[in-house]
């Protein structure tokens, strides 16, 4: 496995590598999560690149980009076993100049739920990932559901820029009581893990309304905000078709509930597609 820290090591690594290339960007601090992806990316293509950079443009002022969880030795070793070719892991100046021209998210699918919450955010993100993107080449670039928002957006961004890569979505890895993997999870205590579990539970009694026949989406919503009591405080739940438009009544196999809480420090976001 190459490890490489600027750009033109990047772009020259990549050059030496025929046929297809899958790629994983995160911010590092790897789990399970982040290993399904670089699994099932492995598996697609005959090449795999994984970066790992925290981005500080996706941050908000008074976020935790300088707390966020690093683990660079442990995720060195991660992805060298899982048989990267490539690890890309950037200084900031690297991927950053001044006075950047910018990309912004749509008003509509950018601007709700996590876009609302924290504004800017997705803008931030998609500047990294149309860079990543362009940098590593990929023939597919890999991306969890846990973050559906931002799945939705990054596929957007690449049709309206007629970007040549295939965005792959993968599904949502949990722990064995149902917690969505996550990195921000290392600042749970134990007991906050326990009451965490809210979110995954409040999905599945939707999903168990929803099989029992309840479409109504108020009344669903109103369920899930019962079981949520656990949680210190409830941002959003938000039952929306796959474009994120909401819907009074769930569609079946157009549909995706989700939950945004803070539970002790973090605020933890879960959803499912239905
Ligand atoms: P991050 O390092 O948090 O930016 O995440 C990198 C990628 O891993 C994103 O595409 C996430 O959606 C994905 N991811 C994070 N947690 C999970 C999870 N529990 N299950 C599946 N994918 C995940």
């Amino acid at each position: 496995m190459k490890i490489v820290r600027t750009t033109a090591q990047l772009q020259k690594a990549k050059k030496e590598l025929s046929g297809s290339i899958g790629f994983v960007p995160t911010m590092g601090a790897l789990h399970h999560g982040h290993l399904s992806l670089i699994r099932q990316a492995k598996e697609e293509n005959d090449h795999l690149i994984v970066s790992i950079f925290v981005n500080p443009t996706q941050f908000l002022e008074g976020e935790d980009l300088d707390a966020y969880p690093r683990r660079e030795e442990a995720d060195i070793r991660i992805c060298e076993l899982a048989g990267a070719n490539i690890l890309f892991m950037p200084t900031i100046d690297q991927m950053y100049e001044k006075d950047e021209l910018c990309i912004g998210a749509p008003a509509i699918r950018g601007y709700i739920l996590e876009g609302q919450k924290r504004p800017g955010h997705f803008d931030g993100m998609l500047q990294v990932v149309m860079k990543l993107l362009n940098l590593s080449g990929a023939t597919r670039a890999y991306f969890g559901k846990k973050d559906a928002q931002q799945l939705a957006l990054i596929t957007q961004m690449t049709k309206n820029y007629f970007m040549d890569v295939q965005i792959v979505a993968c599904e949502i890895v949990r722990d064995e009581k149902g917690l969505a993997l996550s990195s921000r999870n290392v600042y749970l205590s134990e007991s906050e893990k326990e009451r965490a579990l809210c979110l995954s539970r409040s999905l599945k009694r939707a999903t168990k309304m929803v099989m029992s026949g309840e479409l109504d989406s108020d009344t669903i919503m109103k369920e899930m905000r019962s079981v949520l009591q656990e949680a210190d405080e409830v941002e959003y739940i938000a039952i929306v078709d796959r474009a994120f438009k909401a819907l009074k009544k769930v569609e079946l196999g157009n549909t995706i509930i989700l939950v945004a809480a803070q539970v002790g420090k973090p605020r933890l976001i879960d959803n499912i597609w239905i």
